[in-house]
């Protein structure tokens, strides 16, 4: 039987929102603030994510330009039209959507964004800035995962949190991000020996591995709070890391997918356009 609450993205979603737009419509004197995210191919999945950028740009009062470049464009090509995106001051974000084509450098793409531009934080000057515990603007799903915790009052600081999954978009920078909050952050992978052991130690439990169903009952300790960002899509359905109705019956508290940290994502990406924007001096 279920105990713990469910910890919804909805709420914080909206919050986040209505911050966000604050803080757009305090910049309009400036010109609207744009986001630019350019496909290289037609991948579904980059173009869906893409959209949904576009919808949440569009509620903040953000704008937002998705150009597609074709399939078989050029490492060359595509560098070179983020150079003129880095030059364009009317371009105040860059997003790249992955998976992009794939005879085109990724590395050499990103590495040419301009970090003051760099939205998804993925150049080495961004992932500098985050280990070296400047955190304001952070990788939306790790920020995401902030946001809900402090949402829901959850302290941090002091606090056993164990991150399962170690990529570098979600698993490192939300140990960076913990470890600015001063938690204490283990974090475990696929060659961690023992996961329930290790898992069920923490106070609070982030899951990011995209293996469904991977944290049951046995991986939770008694009262913990549990997070779940996997995001895997099978025969139609959205299936988190965490089996809810086995770990509901241990935690205190769970996030439910969908539904959970996905709403709030989108909303720390706008976030750091803005403080990009800000940083840059738009408001001047
Ligand atoms: P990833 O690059 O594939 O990394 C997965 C990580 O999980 C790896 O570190 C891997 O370990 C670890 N892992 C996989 N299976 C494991 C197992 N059985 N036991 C322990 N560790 C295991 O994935 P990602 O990009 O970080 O994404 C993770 C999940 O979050 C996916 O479901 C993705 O769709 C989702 N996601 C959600 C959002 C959102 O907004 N909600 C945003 C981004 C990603 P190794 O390093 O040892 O291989």
């Amino acid at each position: 039987m279920s105990t713990a609450e469910v910890w919804s993205g909805r709420g914080p979603a909206r919050a986040l929102r209505a911050a966000v737009s604050e803080r757009v419509a305090k910049l309009e004197d400036s010109g609207p603030l744009a986001l630019h995210m350019i496909l290289v191919g037609d991948d579904p999945s980059a173009r869906g994510y893409a959209r949904a950028v576009q919808r949440g740009c569009k509620r903040v009062g953000m704008q937002a330009v998705m150009e597609e470049l074709p399939g078989n464009s050029s490492t060359v090509e595509v560098v070179d039209r983020v150079l003129a995106l880095n030059a364009d001051a009317g371009v105040h974000g860059i997003l790249l959507g992955f998976p992009l084509a794939e005879q085109v450098d990724e590395a050499a793409i990103v590495a040419a964004i301009d970090p003051a531009k760099d939205v998804d934080r993925l150049t080495t000057a961004a992932v500098g800035e985050l280990f070296g515990g400047h955190t304001a603007v952070g990788p939306a799903t790790a920020a995401a995962v902030i946001e809900l915790l402090d949402y829901y009052e959850e302290p941090i600081e002091g606090r056993r949190v164990v991150v399962v999954g170690r990529s570098n978009v979600v698993g490192k920078p939300l140990w960076a991000m913990l470890l600015a909050r001063n938690a204490t952050t283990t974090v475990c992978h696929s060659r961690t020996v023992d996961l329930p052991g290790v898992t069920s130690q923490a106070e609070i439990l982030v899951a990011a591995t995209g293996s469904p169903g991977l944290i049951g009952a046995e991986h939770v300790g008694s009262g913990a709070v549990v997070v779940d960002v996997g995001t895997t899509y099978q025969n139609g359905a959205v299936l988190g890391d965490v089996d809810f109705e086995a770990v509901a019956s241990r935690a205190r508290a769970v996030t439910p997918v969908p539904g959970g940290i996905g709403p709030i994502t989108n909303y720390c990406l706008m976030r750091n356009l803005v403080e990009l924007a800000e940083r840059r001096g738009v408001s001047c």
